[in-house]
Formats: structure tokens, sequence, C-alpha cells
């Protein structure tokens, strides 16, 4: 259920009618927009008695939503989220007329290795640095990344280059750590369904990337991004990186028709990852061009100065100078869409 305030509700109205919901053992979630406030509900077990709140001052009208998700659906919010993340240089923009370029090892390996390959994305021009600390494998003997010392050395990074930190959080544990060190909490593949996960993510203070799971569906997808936003956290972008499929001449399949999908349903900012989408360092150029094309708000892509020695990933990691092309391109695509990257 949404209830849809007048542009011109005021504070206090918005107020007495979340007080309202609460003295009915629900939930409410006011969802600030550019022309007005919408309050949606959450806990109801069935359908609300619209009389009540249709009746309070400020309010246009009460609608029930049909689909499962609710805060995250372009009924509770028309216009996009656009996310403003912090780092040492300034915001960087994700959504709306803004393309964010999140870039980085798939791993942090050794402080040499970080630093090295900070130091040539920074000077690419790219914001955000990704690498994980906490490395969800396949396999128990597989390298699982450095922990808490990786976190300390991506802190390092941050300093040194003025670069936004975005890696992984795999379980509670790590949550809390993560979210102590970095700019943005990445939620993996493997753990979008993680439902308690979901949940801590919710109550943190800091943006979360969410990857969509590897056979999830859409509305699967957005219900673990609702989990999230039903928690409190509404800083929340969506990544596309790929889904398991019969395709053998890639590791994953890059669903790129899952951007404007996303952005018909949910206000939320999408971003394509095409190093795990595609497995294949030759593929990552090619799908990053055509995921800005699509639409997509950003792009997560694995960079390594030297891939054939990486811990993990090593095969779909791009080289430094690859990058640079990427940014170039990206760019250009962007600015034929009227967007920019930054
Ligand atoms: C990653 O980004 O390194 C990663 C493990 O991604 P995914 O969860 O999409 O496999
Ligand atoms: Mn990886």
């Amino acid at each position: 259920m949404l209830v849809v305030m007048q542009s011109h509700a005021t504070p206090e109205q918005i107020q007495a009618v979340c007080a309202r919901i609460e003295s009915l053992g629900l939930k409410a979630h006011p969802i600030p927009g550019a022309l007005r406030t919408a309050i949606g509900i959450t806990g109801n077990k069935g359908a609300v008695d619209l009389g009540i709140l249709e009746a309070l001052p400020g309010v246009v009208e009460c609608i029930p939503v049909s689909k499962p998700y609710k805060l995250v659906s372009r009924d509770a919010k028309p216009e996009d989220t656009v996310l403003r993340i912090p780092t040492p240089s300034g915001e960087v923009v994700i959504g709306g007329d803004k393309i964010a370029l999140i870039a980085g090892p798939c791993a942090v390996e050794t402080e040499e290795q970080l630093m090295t390959v900070a130091e040539r994305i920074a000077k690419t021009g790219v914001r955000l640095l990704r690498g994980g600390a906490f490395k969800p494998r396949t396999s128990p003997y597989s390298f699982q990344g450095h922990g808490e010392a990786a976190l300390k050395l991506l802190a390092k990074a941050r300093e040194r280059f003025g670069l936004g930190i975005v890696t992984e959080a795999v379980d509670h544990e790590s949550l809390d750590l993560v979210e102590r060190y970095a700019d943005v909490i990445q939620i993996g593949a493997r753990n979008m369904q993680n439902f308690s996960l979901l949940k801590r993510a919710g109550r943190a203070k800091k943006p979360v990337l969410l990857k969509r799971g590897i056979s999830a569906t859409l509305d699967e997808f957005l219900m673990a991004a609702e989990y999230l936003l039903s928690e409190g956290n509404y800083n929340v972008m969506l990544c596309e990186r790929g889904v398991r499929t019969f395709a053998d001449h890639s590791r994953n399949t890059l669903d790129l028709s899952i951007v404007p999908a996303v952005k018909k349903r949910s206000h939320l900012p999408i971003l394509v990852d095409p190093s795990h989408g595609t497995g294949l360092r030759s593929k990552v150029l090619p799908l990053s061009r055509a995921a800005v094309a699509v639409g997509a708000d950003g792009l997560l892509v694995e960079v390594h100065h030297a891939p054939d020695q990486a811990l993990s990933d090593g095969m779909q990691s791009i080289l430094p100078s690859e990058l640079e092309q990427l940014v170039a391109e990206a760019r250009q695509i962007a600015a034929v869409l009227h967007r920019s990257v930054n």
C-alpha cells in the first residue's frame, strides 16, 4: 500500500500519517520525491482499510501496490534514485544522467599489487576502487581474501589516490568490518538471497551494491533489494553480473535486457559487471560499450596490471591500458545518450 501525499503537504502532516500507520502496528516508509512524498506501508498481512488514511490532512490517495516489491518500485517513487557516494576527492554520482565507473582487482592480494593498480586506475579518471577482502570462492581451498588486512590496504589506497572503496561483505562479521572501512558495501551474487545478511546490510549506514544471483529472476532480484530498503537503507544500487545458461562460450551470460526491465519497474540505479558477466578479458570492452548503450548507470570492471599472476579472476581482468580505452569509449557513448561519466 502507498499513501500519496499532496505536493504541498507539510512535514507535520507527513509525520501524522506515519504515526497513524505505526499506530496500526504497521511500518511507514516516507519516500520523498521531486514533486511529493509517498509513504510506503509494509508489515500488513492483507489489505489496509483505506478510508482511515485517506481522510487524514495532506493525503491525496491510497493506492494498493500489486507487485510483491513496494519500496523499490517506480509506483513508490517515479523519479530515478540518484546516489551520491562521498569519496576523499568529492562525491561520485550514480544514476539520473550520471554514469559511474568502479574498477579494481578481483581481490586485494598484496600492498604492491593494490597500490600499483589503484594508481593506474586513478589516472584514468575512475574514482571508485573495487577489490575483495573477503572472497566467496567455489572451492574452500581457493584464495579466500586477506580479510581486515586487505581492508586496511584499501583504506590506504583510498587516502593516497582519493578513491572511494567498494568491497564485498560475505557474512555479518565481515559486514561489520566492511561498513567501517568502505564507501560502498557489495553483496555478491551468491548472497543475493542471504536474507539475514540483506537485513543487516539494510541497517548499515553505507550504500549497498547488490549483485544479481546467478539464477535470479527479475522479481527475486528486486525482492532482495526490497529487504535492504525495508530495513531503512535507501542507498541501493543493483548490479547485473551474468546468469548461468547453457552457453559455453563465456563464463556467464550477461543479461543486458534486465537493464531496461529494471528501469521500467524500479527507481534504483542498475550497474553492469561485464567481467563476471563474460569471464573473458576480450569480451569486457565490447560488453561495457553495450551496457552503457543499453542505459546502465555504471560499470563494475576487474582490472589487474599483471592478470596472469592474479590470485583470482585473472582471465577476466583487463589491463589498465584497456581500462583507459574503456573509459574513453564509455564517455563517448554516454554523451550520445545525454549522460556523463563521473
Ligand atoms: C566479485 O565482484 O569479485 C564477485 C565475487 O562477484 P559475484 O558475486 O558477481 O560473483
Ligand atoms: Mn572476481
